[in-house]
């Protein structure tokens, strides 16, 4: 991969269910699928608590990015269709890759953020475990009595009835990070969240019921660069000898108001909090994600 670091990222959120939020059960019926977000039951320190698998908000945030990303007229390939040999998992080495699908070292933009078989992502996201003054709360969860799916006709499938647990309150903290990552990458993903606080995304298992509304708060993003360009967001760039991934020379942005610039060891660090994110959000969308999606209205 890359061999040499040029910046990361820290983005932390505090997640609240707003509404049922479905725990993924034991039994058949209610396969929240492989792009849903999942609330998992493990053991910490002693007590079992509800947590949300970090692969099934990522899941869930990457299905939106490929959605955003179509909608521009980009291709972004559904790691979900494992057999499909347009996946970038799936793609034979001996096809050549056409730029214009795969424009990151024979990446689509979601697999380049997310990561796919082949590649490691730019982005990782962590299992998100209740804040610690919400354990409690979190893990006071519900039983509901729903109705089974089956699974051809994608209806009730007649007295099929399961109990389904789910979480009803508490606060679950999110983090995510990123490394190496072009600007229009941290846009994508910032403006993903952002959707998902806006109602746009939900998440676990039946969303058609009006279950998976989360809202999102405290947000705070550390953005950390080995550059000494004061006042300005650096993306990560072409580095002689490295593969190209599809990046351009240089990928720089003002900062925008609000964040503040510290020094950490090498690194230089630019904290944006609370209110500070939307602005960050918007400038990176209307910047480096808008030239990505449409570099020919440029
Ligand atoms: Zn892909």
């Amino acid at each position: 991969m890359f061999k040499t670091l040029q910046n990361l990222a820290d983005l932390r959120v505090t997640l609240r269910p707003d509404g049922p939020l479905l725990i993924r059960a034991q039994s058949v019926g209610i396969d929240p699928g492989p792009a849903d977000m999942e609330f998992q039951r493990t053991r910490r320190a002693g007590k079992s608590t509800v947590y949300l698998a970090g692969s099934g908000l990522k899941g869930v945030l990457r299905a939106h990015c490929e959605r955003l990303l179509r909608s521009a007229g980009r291709f972004a390939c559904d790691p979900t269709h494992v057999r499909d040999p347009q996946t970038c998992g799936g793609r034979s080495d001996r096809d050549p890759a056409d730029p214009k699908r795969y424009p990151h070292a024979a990446n689509c933009a979601a697999c380049f953020t997310f990561g796919s078989l082949k590649v490691a992502g730019r982005f990782r996201v962590a299992d998100a475990y209740p804040a610690k003054a919400e354990e409690e709360a979190a893990n006071r969860t519900e039983v509901r009595t729903g109705v089974g799916i089956d699974r051809k006709s994608q209806a009730a499938s007649g007295g099929v009835l399961y109990d389904a647990e789910v979480v009803v309150g508490g606060a679950f903290d999110v983090r995510i990070s990123g490394e190496n990552y072009a600007l229009w990458q941290l846009g994508l993903v910032l403006t993903a969240l952002d959707d998902m606080a806006g109602g746009l995304v939900r998440i676990g298992g039946a969303k058609a019921r009006g279950m998976g509304g989360v809202t999102l708060e405290s947000w705070a993003v550390g953005l950390s660069f080995v550059d000494a360009r004061a006042g300005k967001l650096a993306g990560a760039h072409l580095v002689q000898g490295d593969k190209s991934y599809g990046l351009p020379a240089e990928d720089l942005l003002d900062a925008p108001a609000g964040g503040g610039e510290s020094r950490r060891g090498l690194f230089r660090v630019v904290r944006y909090e609370g209110d500070a994110v939307p602005r960050l959000t918007a400038a990176l969308v209307a910047g480096p994600l808008d030239a990505y999606l449409h570099p020919e209205g440029r």
